[in-house]
Formats: structure tokens, C-alpha cells, sequence
């Protein structure tokens, strides 16, 4: 795993990159990608010969990192047997990735409806529910991430909904707990709780529980700064939703395949959702895979009537082979074993003896290999590192932390005033303490605009 300098490929795949590629979420006159010759493992290298320790997991999916040989091998053998294969059809591929899905999912999440990501997979997880109960609102929560697609756009409680968002298209908004910025006031976990599930019934009582077919959350909220729910919260929810008949939709795109120490997110809660979104991790995105496990009961409906959907390349061979090669390594691996412990032993103590030492580490929540830092100019007040939704000067000092964590070889997740520790699952526990070294560099950075 040497990178061979190559500084003239760089260029001219960047100047390709530049001429014709079309990037999401940004002014494409305003971004310097980086050009990428090859990855293995928890590191990606550039032309130039720089390696980087990958503390994203490219966006949080590279569950069990870059060109796991068994993955590889999968695909290119189902490449070479079947390269793809409609929906209608039976395939072993897309069988036996549904059945070991299945088999993982939490209770009777036994039928699989595959997309070809995370937004089309909450796109008809809400359509499902809406058929299901005929009713036509989906509650969601602010501070969340659902897609970029339209519907799960309006969804998403962040602020690239906004630019996208011409009206409620059946979508209300509620407050999720976060006890470090409290909406409610709270001063404990339990007070954070109460208040959140008080909030969120007073929301179903005006809005009119007749018309709400789901309530969609993340298990614990990702891209929005991993924020453990509560003990009690998903419980207090699923029974609202029993209450009210109103199906119960977790959102697992992010948290899901043992990002969380579990194989599920949902298992740290023992809650059972009605439909769960999945994607990312189910095969480390070697190729682009999502889906819906779907209860007994939602799938009931559609037994003698048909789903009104589809996509084309539902359940792709090739996507589906990567899933179950990456489900077999995970468990042969002990994959999910091996993040929980190094999240417990390794990552939390690291991170809280970070925040003791840095002034711009305001707060620290995760589990597993899913873990945020929230930066911070004052740690007294909570004021953020940077204002919300900051662009241009007003982001600098997380600017000047992300600069600083690469010089050190390091390529973090950042989003607004956070960084997020989320390498893959399998990183070993040299590679972690190599990163975490680096972070705490980076820190010092940050730490000078406190
Ligand atoms: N839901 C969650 C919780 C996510 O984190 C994401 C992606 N970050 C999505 C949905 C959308 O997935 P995709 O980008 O694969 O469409």
C-alpha cells in the first residue's frame, strides 16, 4: 500500500473534474475537490503521495473501509456470473442479501424492498405508510437528515431543505430531544424526555391524529451531530404511534450495519419500528444499495394488492453480492463486536480527555464508531464555533481545524461546528490512536478562536 506520486494523472483528472463534473450541495466555482488515485483500508492517498487516515468513512459509509478483498472478489465474481438482472426475477444474489438483512433487522422487519440509496429507501418507506394507513402527513424532526431527493428533502430537518422546500408537501416539523441545546428548557435527561414526547403528542392533537400516517427519525440523528435520544424516548414514541395508529418509520441509513456498536442503532433502544430505512453501510457503498425492511403487518397490505412502485435496478446483483459479502465479513470479522469495544475503550476516553484539555471541545456524544464533537467559543454559554449554517469567513475557524487535521494526515467529518469520529467499524486500534493524535492537533487550532 505504497501511493506512487503521480502528480501529472492528478492534474489532469482534476482538470476533467473541474471542466465537467457537477457537484452536489455546492457553488461549483467556489470548490477545490481533491483528486483521489486509490484507497485500501481506513486510508485514501492523492496524486501527490499523501495518505489520509479516513475519519469519515467517505459519508459515513465505508462501514468496513476501502477494497475489503472479499468485497472485491464478490463482486467481481458476480460480475463475471450475472452482471445485473431485473426485479421481477428471483435472483440468488438479491434473495440471499434480503435474508441476511432479515435475519439482522429487529423483530418482524422480515420482508426487504430494495432502492438504490438512502433517499429513495425513506422516499417509499412515507409512500408505504401513507397507502397503509390512507392518511397523508409525515412528522418529522428538526435537526435531521433524510435525503436529497424531493420528499425526503422536505423531510430532512436541516438547512438544505430550505432552497427545496415550495410548502409543507404533507410534512410538519417537531422538535427531537437534544438535551445539550435544549428546546424544552430541560435540565435533565428525564425532564428532556418527558417534554419531547409531551411536544410531539400536543403536535399529533393539532394536526389532527386522523391525518398523520408516520413519524420518521432518525434512530439517532447522524449527519445533524449524533444525538443519542434519551432512555425512553423511541419507547415513549412507538407508543404514540400505537396510540394513534401511525406507523413508525427509523430512519437507519446512517446508524445502521454497526456504525453503532450494534448491528442496529434500534438495539441499543429494544425499540421495533414498523419500516426501516437502510443503505450506506449494508455494503460498505461499494456499489450503491438502500432498501426498506418492512413489518409483517405493512406488508400485509400489500399481499393481494400490488405496491404501487418500483425502481428499475430494485435489488441490483451486483450491490446485492457486495451485501452479502460485507454482511459475511462483518460477521466473520466481528466487526460490530470490535466497534463497540474500541468505541468504549479507545474512542469515549479519548474524546472526553480531548474536551478536558481543548476549550473548543463544548460537548461529546456517540457510541460505537459513531461519535460528534461539538466545537464551541465558549464553553459557558455553548456559543457555536461558527454561527449556524456559516459560509465563507464565518466558517474560517472550522475551516482552519479541517486544514489543520489534513496537513496531519487526518480527513475529518465536518459539518457547521462539528466533527464527527465516524472511521470505519474495522479500523484497528494503531490506525485510531494515529487519528486521534492527529485531532487532538487540530483542536489546538480551534481552540484559538475561543
Ligand atoms: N437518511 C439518513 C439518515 C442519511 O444519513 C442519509 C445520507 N447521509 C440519507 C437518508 C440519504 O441517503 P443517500 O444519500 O444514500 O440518498
Amino acid at each position: 500500500m505504497t501511493p506512487q506520486p503521480n502528480p501529472q494523472a492528478g492534474a489532469a483528472v482534476k482538470a476533467a473534474d473541474r471542466a465537467h463534473v457537477f457537484h452536489s450541495w455546492s457553488a461549483q466555482e467556489l470548490i477545490d475537490p481533491l483528486a483521489v488515485a486509490g484507497a485500501e483500508g481506513s486510508y485514501f492517498w492523492d496524486y501527490e503521495g499523501k495518505r489520509y487516515l479516513d475519519f469519515s468513512s467517505g459519508l459515513v459509509y465505508t462501514n468496513i473501509g476501502y477494497q475489503h478483498p472479499k468485497v472485491v472478489a464478490a463482486i467481481q465474481e458476480q460480475a463475471s456470473r450475472m452482471t445485473t438482472f431485473a426485479p421481477a426475477f428471483a435472483v440468488e444474489a438479491r434473495s440471499e442479501a434480503a435474508r441476511l438483512i432479515a435475519e439482522r433487522t429487529p423483530g418482524d422487519l422480515d420482508k426487504i424492498f430494495f432502492t438504490n440509496a438512502g433517499a429513495d429507501a425513506v422516499e417509499h418507506a412515507v409512500r408505504m405508510a401513507r397507502l397503509h394507513t390512507g392518511r397523508p402527513k409525515v412528522l418529522s424532526a428538526y435537526r435531521s437528515y433524510h435525503g436529497g431527493t424531493q420528499q425526503a428533502v422536505n423531510l430532512t430537518g436541516d438547512p438544505r431543505r430550505w432552497a427545496s422546500d415550495s410548502g409543507t408537501a404533507g410534512v410538519v416539523h417537531f422538535w427531537a430531544p437534544f438535551l445539550y441545546r435544549s428546546r424544552f428548557y430541560a435540565e435533565t435527561e428525564e425532564q428532556e424526555c418527558a417534554r419531547a414526547l409531551e411536544h410531539l403528542e400536543t403536535t399529533i392533537a393539532f394536526e389532527g391524529p386522523g391525518t398523520v400516517a408516520a413519524i420518521i427519525l432518525e434512530t439517532i440523528p447522524g449527519t445533524a451531530g449524533i444525538m443519542m435520544p434519551p432512555a425512553g424516548y423511541l419507547a415513549g414514541v412507538r407508543e404514540i404511534c400505537d396510540k394513534y395508529g401511525i406507523v413508525f418509520v427509523l430512519d437507519e441509513v446512517m446508524a445502521g450495519f454497526g456504525r453503532t456498536g450494534t448491528w442496529f442503532a434500534a438495539d441499543l433502544y429494544d425499540v421495533v419500528p414498523d419500516l426501516m430505512t437502510f443503505a450506506k453501510g449494508v455494503n460498505s457503498g461499494y456499489v450503491p444499495l438502500g432498501g426498506v425492511a418492512i413489518s409483517g403487518e405493512i406488508a400485509a397490505t400489500f399481499a393481494e394488492r400490488p405496491y404501487p412502485g418500483g425502481l428499475t435496478y430494485s435489488g441490483h446483483p451486483l450491490a446485492c453480492a457486495a451485501a452479502v459479502a460485507t454482511i459475511n465479513v462483518m460477521a466473520e470479522e466481528g466487526v460490530v463486536e470490535h466497534a463497540a469495544r474500541l468505541g468504549a475503550d479507545v474512542v469515549e476516553p479519548a474524546l472526553r480527555e480531548l474536551a478536558r484539555r481543548h476549550p473548543s471541545v463544548g460537548d461529546v456524544r456517540g457510541t460505537g464508531m459513531f461519535w460528534a464533537l461539538e466545537l464551541v467559543r465558549n464553553r459557558e454559554t455553548g456559543e457555536p464555533l461558527v454561527p449556524y449554517n456559516a459560509t465563507g469567513q464565518a466558517a474560517t475557524p472550522m475551516a482552519a481545524f479541517a486544514a489543520s487535521a489534513k496537513a496531519h494526515g487526518l480527513w475529518p467529518f465536518v459539518n457547521m461546528n462539528r466533527t464527527h469520529v465516524v472511521p470505519p467499524c474495522n479500523i484497528s486500534e494503531a490506525e485510531l490512536k494515529e487519528g486521534l493524535a492527529a485531532l487532538d492537533t487540530a483542536l489546538s487550532v480551534a481552540d484559538e478562536y475561543t
